[in-house]
């Protein structure tokens, strides 16, 4: 035993000046410039001093504090052009991770993604969790966790946390679920510590679209520093990203595209509302319309019915190609409204580019000539072209940007070694 214990402080709960603050923040430095070292070689102690502004005997304490956590590891030695002398590189550990979920509407997801923020793999579950009790979804959802405890285990991989993503307004500080209309759970709490116990990071919870948002900004080298993130699935999840950064708002629930009204008495809408945008252009809106054969759905049992949700996409894709025209007038009609809602938003927010994921995504060849001509319509003096882009990164893209989010909180906001 060292005698020493990790400790790890949440976020906002430092105190400025203490020494061991200064330390906490001096740590983050280190690991964020070896995080953001992009040449192929990987940097020296030297090299970190001159790009953090510590001193070099700082950071070969700092490096060793993060060797000793397990986050960072001595990879080969190369020469750093100081005085000739042979240096060693660093890196991040390959070998710890974070266990990326998520629950949707049609099924549970998850996948391991490193400190690197890379997937190293992933795996879709379908299942009906429309009202259906937490428990038995996070039941199914243990099933894929013993799955990847074992898989960790065998390829000698540390899992350090989890991050659950759920389609609805959440409380990540209370492990809470708010709002999830599509799930029919309101003011519920998980048990997240029971899902990963003895991990060093536990499990956080986030909003699908801002997990999908954050997957797509750090995973997509083109993509935007500000856009609105329009995620398609039963529901219609919304993101906003403003210079490289989500904003949430106050309660979390900024960039809810899915609920904003396009047509005022419509439809009612799972939120208790009429007429929301998902009731118009959400999955099960435009099978609805398009006369493809919708999932019939057992809530809280594993879909088996034919056609299971993901073939039902498909069979809508084969109808588009074949140009059948009720397929053609559902997704025509869908972009129509969110076009609209999509329109409003921009002049809302002054944002003028738009990622399109989940089904949009999916059926991006129709719908997004129907979104600008929509666009055009409701917002014909807006004085910037809309620009529409179609998120290449499908169905994992949630469990991947949350556990991307726990790993960048945990390289901004290293566990300290504290004496006892
Ligand atoms: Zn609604």
């Amino acid at each position: 035993m060292s005698g020493q214990q990790r400790q790890r402080v949440p976020p906002g709960a430092e105190t400025p000046g203490r020494v061991g603050d200064v330390r906490r923040g001096n740590l983050a430095r280190v690991l964020t410039a070896i995080a953001r070292w992009t040449s192929e070689q990987s940097p020296t102690r030297a090299q970190l001093a001159t790009l953090t502004g510590l001193t070099k005997a700082s950071v070969s304490s700092l490096v060793t504090e993060l060797i000793e956590q397990g986050l960072v590891v001595e990879i080969g030695q190369h020469r750093d052009g100081e005085r000739g002398r042979p240096g060693v590189g660093l890196g991040l550990d390959p070998s710890r991770c974070v266990l990326g979920m998520e629950v949707n509407v049609d099924y549970v997801s998850a996948g391991l993604v490193n400190l690197s923020g890379q997937p190293i793999n992933h795996a879709v579950l379908p299942r009906d969790n429309r009202s259906s009790r937490p428990e038995e979804v996070t039941g199914a959802l243990g099933e894929l966790i013993t799955e990847y405890r074992n898989f960790a285990t065998n390829q000698g991989l540390t899992i350090l946390g989890g991050a659950l993503a759920i389609p609805g307004l959440v409380d990540s500080r209370n492990s809470l679920v708010l709002h999830a209309p599509n799930l029919g759970w309101d003011g519920i709490r998980l048990g997240l510590a029971g899902l990963l116990p003895d991990t060093l990071l536990g499990v956080s919870l986030f909003n699908e679209a801002n997990a999908s948002a954050v997957a797509y900004r750090q995973s997509v080298p083109q993509a935007p520093a500000t856009f609105l993130f329009v995620s398609g699935e039963v529901g219609i999840g919304g993101a906003v990203v403003i210079d490289s950064e989500l904003f949430t708002g106050p309660h979390g629930a900024a960039g809810e595209i899915g609920h904003v009204i396009v047509q005022p008495g419509g439809s009612p809408c799972s939120c208790g509302a009429h007429g929301c945008l998902e009731t118009m252009a959400g999955q099960d809106a435009i099978y609805r319309a398009s006369g493809v054969l919708a999932p019939v759905r057992n809530p809280g049992q594993p879909v088996t019915t034919d056609p299971e949700p993901r073939e039902t996409i498909a069979l809508l894709h084969a109808a588009l190609v074949a140009g059948e025209p009720q397929a053609l007038d559902a997704v025509d009609r869908a972009g129509y409204y969110l076009g609209a809602a999509v329109a409003s938003s921009a002049r809302l927010l002054d944002v003028h580019t738009v990622v399109l994921g989940g089904h949009f995504a999916a059926l991006g060849q129709w719908i997004v000539p129907a979104l600008h001509r929509s666009a055009a319509d409701h917002g014909p003096a807006s004085g910037w072209p809309l620009r529409i882009i179609l998120s290449p990164l499908g169905a994992t893209a949630a469990l991947v940007g949350a556990a991307q989010s726990v790993v960048r909180d945990l390289l901004e906001h290293p566990p300290v070694a504290t004496q006892r």
